[in-house]
């Protein structure tokens, strides 16, 4: 590593060279043994999707992670950061799809096997860019362990996974109405549904009732569409309007068909006509009134969103389409009574923006009541800690409304359901086992029944469906250390230290993960052969694999006890990066923000110290330039102080000292140095300041409180280290030997210290200049070295104060200086009082850094106030300092300037009122540009005035 440091901060540069060093040599692999300290710190990354490429949000969240990360690495932590991609069911087969349509190729035409065979070629060739992306935005994840939820050992854990959730009962299939997506023709889950506030219409219809010509009942609907499904029409038992038509019967329009007329006190009186159509196939409400009724329950829809066979003459339309000819036939048929706008909130697919169906459909459900009532009691008793409060109690909330979740999807990309169906008799029967095997690299289920143990017969086919992405992604913290298997990772380190994820996922995946964690993995053995015989009778339903569970030798921790099967003891919900607009940031939506395209401009580290800077917990992220180009400046300013430090050297070098001698790491490690013959005060302060701002930093980094560490970190390396400490100490480091020596060591000790603290955030900028520092041989990377700890004899109340109180005197001569607009370069003397004689005393022990940090030329110094008549005055509790004017200026060249400078304003003012007062410019020029200049006007009276008193005070 070359010693010079080159005058420009080139960020591409460095970042890119360090990006590839650390993913060759491996410098994040963790070990899997406990260490000598006994702690261990291990999050899993929340995976991208396959598909993607990183955003802007993602690049928060991560930068947060490794911040931590980062941290605890230094701190002597065992740590893991284990780094994975989802597979992503249903993003990526509509990525796959697309580009297949492209070419006019439909999946259906490929077919199943040869569609996931491109699917698993796309991923090779475009799979992988996030992962790039991460390595060279210096993610410190160990790549050694990095999983893929469709990869084989991950398979395993998926089937392992289900198969003892089938058994006990808590997976179960059944015909229930669930959301269904016409355009990606998969049912999706609630949470997959977004809802919008959309402007349409609400119709009103007339159903005859049979046996009394020209009476109707009219009902009021958003989807008239499904009236071809009706098999009901229902009224209030208690609504004396209706009571005595209940058990009569309607004639459904444009479909003929007698439907009867019900009474449910589902029905609201005061809703509408107090009658509502029951289509119990495409309503969920419905769907309930249909089975306490018993009635028959019509679909008369396509997957792909088509009235069906059951739709009589609108078979074959498109829903939309069925709409409008339905309205008009109603209309012809004089049995439209009404129809007004009404706003009202649709459905959506998250995915592809469709609307969403609902629809009665046989599918797969997670029983989700017993398993939320485990994960609400362990975030209740404290044993995960979720941060920010608020989040804590709509996770509450959340599990305690739970319903069941639908987990099956009808895609083709995923992990296929183990269950086999006899054709014959229609029994289901599980895999054996969750071994796997491998064809074609890819992992399938080995244990594949080959009878039906009810009616015997052969023919069995498997599931079609596929299982919800998010069913994967539940199993993650543990499935990506090994289980089922009792592995050494799984032992290090599980339970995750924390979880970091964005609070748009918390029902999605953070509370999936505590479920399925609580109930999976306090077990961690996989099922045995055996035991997947017995229960793959029919009897299987119910079987409780715990209850007969092995004995678990090597296991340390108990069975059952929620505190080893939290899959994390910590959980914060991160703030969202938004646009301009306040939009979240999303790839596919296209509003992420490339951070390659701004690590090109700024560098990395700039982007991700001013994202955590940002991140103050609870508030989103608005982007901003200036933010940027701030953060920016400030990588400038320690690149430039380490260059002021390089460049000084050579004075001492030129005396035989060499680097080694100032900056070894031993040298190092005995800082301060006593600085003889002159005050050590500065230096016992910035250790002082040092000592302060690692326990901040400590403090803020726990509480993930980023912003707060990022500030500190600021301040002390550009306010205390740059702008004091080295300009306090500067005539010291080109002194005598005696004096230089103890300065020098002082001065290395705390910058290297500086960029250990600042690494976490700014990881490249601090490891290469980390490399101009003599290290300890062997030593690879300042991630790997020690995070700054305070020594007993830093802190120092004392430095502090006086320090704190010569600051005070400076800032206010150049307070002072500034309103008097003197050149900045012009020593001017000043004059000082107070009536504490410890003050005066440590003014004279520091004047010469005094007077070289205010520019003043010298301080005349009393114990009597000082009055304002002769110069600006400047006062606290403990002094005052003036700067007389005679002293400060050359008042007849003053007078003449501020002479100048009144006329020009003058000539100006009047311009500018002239063309306000044009009315033809008033009335052609834009309204801003008129009230710009009427802005500019009003300050260049407020200026003209201000110089007019000063002028005054001078005469
Ligand atoms: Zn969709
Ligand atoms: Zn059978």
């Amino acid at each position: 590593m070359p010693r010079e440091i080159p005058k420009a901060y080139e960020p591409q540069e460095i970042e890119q060279r360090w990006a590839k060093a650390w993913f060759d040599e491996r410098i994040f692999t963790a070990e899997n043994s406990r260490n000598t300290s006994g702690r261990t710190f291990s999050i899993a990354l929340p995976p991208p999707n396959v598909t993607g490429s990183i955003h802007i949000g993602h690049m928060l969240e991560h930068t947060q992670i490794d911040m931590l990360v980062r941290w605890h690495r230094m701190r002597g932590d065992l740590t893991l950061w284990l780094p994975g991609m989802d597979h992503a069911g249903i993003a990526t087969q509509f990525v796959v799809e697309r580009k297949l349509a492209e070419q006019g190729i439909r999946r259906q035409g490929l077919g199943r096997e040869e569609f996931e065979r491109r699917v698993w070629q796309w991923k090779a060739e475009s799979g992988g860019v996030i992962k790039q992306q991460m390595i060279r935005l210096g993610a410190s994840c160990d790549w050694t362990r990095e999983k893929f939820t469709l990869e084989p050992a991950l398979y395993r854990s998926v089937l392992e996974a289900f198969l003892r959730l089938y058994r006990e009962g808590l997976i179960y299939r059944g015909r229930y109405m669930v959301n269904w997506c016409p355009r990606c023709l998969t049912a999706i889950s609630d949470l997959e549904v977004v809802h919008h506030e959309r402007t349409g219409e609400i119709w009103d219809i007339r159903y005859p009732i049979v046996g009394s010509p020209g009476e109707f009942l009219t009902v009021a609907t958003t989807r008239p569409e499904t009236m071809l499904g009706d098999t009901a029409v229902a009224v209030h038992p208690e609504d004396d309007r209706y009571k005595h038509l209940v058990g009569k019967k309607v004639l459904l329009p444009l479909m003929n068909r007698e439907i009867p007329i019900i009474a449910d006190t589902y029905v609201d009186r005061e809703f509408g006509t107090g009658v509502v159509k029951i289509t119990p196939a495409h309503d969920p409400n419905d769907f309930e009134v249909g089975k306490r009724h018993h009635l028959a329950e019509i679909d008369i829809m396509t997957d792909d969103g088509h009235i069906n066979s059951n739709g009589g003459p609108y078979a074959g339309l498109e829903r939309f389409a069925a709409r409008g000819r339905i309205v008009a036939d109603l209309e012809a048929q004089g049995l439209l009574a009404g129809r007004k706008e009404h706003t009202h909130a649709v459905g959506t697919c998250d995915r592809c923006k469709a609307i969403v169906e609902p629809r009665l459909s046989t599918q797969w459900f997670m029983k989700m009541k017993p398993l939320a009532e485990p994960a609400k009691k362990v975030v209740l008793d404290g044993l995960i800690e979720v941060v920010p409060e608020n989040q804590r109690t709509i996770l509450l909330n959340w599990l305690e409304g739970i319903r069941d979740w639908c987990i099956s999807r009808q895609l083709w990309w995923g992990h296929r359901i183990p269950i086999w169906h006899c054709v014959a008799c229609n029994e289901m029967i599980p895999a054996a086992n969750s071994d796997i095997e491998i064809v074609d690299g890819h992992a399938r289920a080995k244990s594949v029944p080959s009878q039906c143990p009810k009616c015997g017969a052969s023919k069995l086919e498997q599931d079609k469906d596929v299982l919800d992405t998010w069913f994967s992604s539940g199993l993650w913290p543990f499935s990506t250390l090994g289980w089922p298997d009792d592995t050494p990772d799984l032992r290090t380190y599980y339970p995750t230290s924390l979880l970091i994820s964005g609070y748009d996922i918390l029902f999605f995946w953070d509370a999936r993960m505590i479920m399925m964690g609580l109930h999976l993995s306090a077990r961690r053995f996989p099922t045995d052969a055996s035991e997947g015989k017995t229960s793959a009778s029919s009897e299987g339903r119910g079987f409780n694999p715990a209850a007969s569970d092995p004995a678990t030798p090597g296991v340390s921790t108990p069975e059952g006890n929620p505190a080893s099967a939290i899959p994390f003891h910590r959980l914060y919900l991160h703030s969202l990066v938004r646009t301009g607009e306040g939009a979240k940031m999303s790839k596919t939506k296209g509003t992420g923000k490339d951070p390659l395209q701004v690590t090109e401009q700024y560098g990395t580290d700039a982007l991700r110290y001013m994202l955590v800077s940002m991140a103050a917990p609870g508030t989103d992220i608005v982007m901003s330039e200036d933010r940027i180009l701030a953060a920016r400046a400030f990588a400038n300013k320690i690149w430039n102080a380490a260059r002021f430090l390089f460049v000084n050297l050579e004075k001492i070098e030129a005396q035989g000292i060499s680097l080694e001698d100032l900056a070894s790491p031993d040298t190092r490690a005995n800082a301060p140095y006593a600085v003889p013959g002159e005050t050590s005060l500065a230096h016992r302060w910035i250790f002082s300041r040092l000592a302060a701002v690692i326990s901040q930093v400590n403090e803020a980094l726990h509480d993930f409180r980023f912003h707060e560490a990022a500030q500190s970190i600021y301040h002390f390396f550009w306010g205390d280290f740059c702008d004091w400490y080295i300009e306090w100490v500067k005539p010291q480091l080109a002194a005598e030997k005696s004096i230089a020596i103890p300065a020098w060591r002082n001065i290395f000790a705390a910058f290297d210290a500086a960029l250990r603290l600042l690494h976490p955030i700014m990881p490249f900028l601090t490891e290469e200049l980390w490399h101009r520092l003599p290290q300890s041989s062997g030593a690879r990377s300042i991630a790997l070295d020690a995070f700054p700890e305070s020594r007993v004899s830093w802190p120092d109340a004392a430095a502090e104060k006086d320090m704190a109180l010569l600051q005070e005197i400076i800032i206010a001569a150049r307070n002072i200086r500034a309103e008097m607009k003197l050149d900045p370069k012009k020593k001017v003397g000043a004059d000082f009082s107070s009536p504490d004689a410890a003050v005066h005393k440590l003014v004279e022990l520091n004047l010469d850094p005094l007077l070289r940090l205010a520019t003043l030329s010298s301080l005349a110094t009393s114990s009597e106030r000082l009055e304002s008549s002769k110069g600006p005055v400047r006062s606290s509790a403990q002094f005052d300092l003036r700067i007389p004017y005679a002293d400060a200026m050359d008042k007849s060249a003053e007078i003449a300037k501020a002479k100048k400078e009144i006329d020009r304003l003058s000539k100006d003012i009047e311009s500018k009122r002239a063309r306000l007062a044009d009315e033809t410019f008033r009335s052609k020029a834009p309204a801003k540009i008129v009230a710009d200049l009427e802005a500019t006007l009003a300050e260049r009276v407020i200026e003209h005035q201000k110089l007019f008193d000063r002028l005054k005070q001078l005469e």
